[in-house]
């Protein structure tokens, strides 16, 4: 059993908040009907085009669907296999 500890992620998603994106606002507003799958077609294809062009924003989006992952399979964040941990390692290496 590996360790992800809540402090390495809210460390993590510090680093991705502090990031610079020409238009947070309206990109966090897409990203986040994109996660809650609550957005339509149109919205996601806007997702699609602004997130091509929006770095920090693609690392994000990356990151949160990795902790999305953890948390939607209800594995303890404290507590999970250790190839899950290298997999979420993995995924948050290649966003930052
Ligand atoms: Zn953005």
């Amino acid at each position: 059993m590996g360790r992800l500890s809540g402090a390495w992620l809210k460390s993590k998603l510090k680093f991705l908040k502090n990031m610079d994106c020409p238009d947070q606002a309206r990109c966090f507003e897409i990203l986040q009907l994109v996660l809650d799958e609550e957005a339509d077609e149109a919205q996601r294809e806007r997702f699609e085009l602004q997130i091509k062009n929006c770095m920090p924003c693609y690392k994000r989006y990356n990151l949160d669907v990795a902790i999305k992952d953890v948390l939607k399979n209800k594995i303890e964040v404290k507590s999970v296999p250790e190839d899950l941990v290298d997999s979420i390692k993995f995924k948050i290496k290649n966003a930052t």
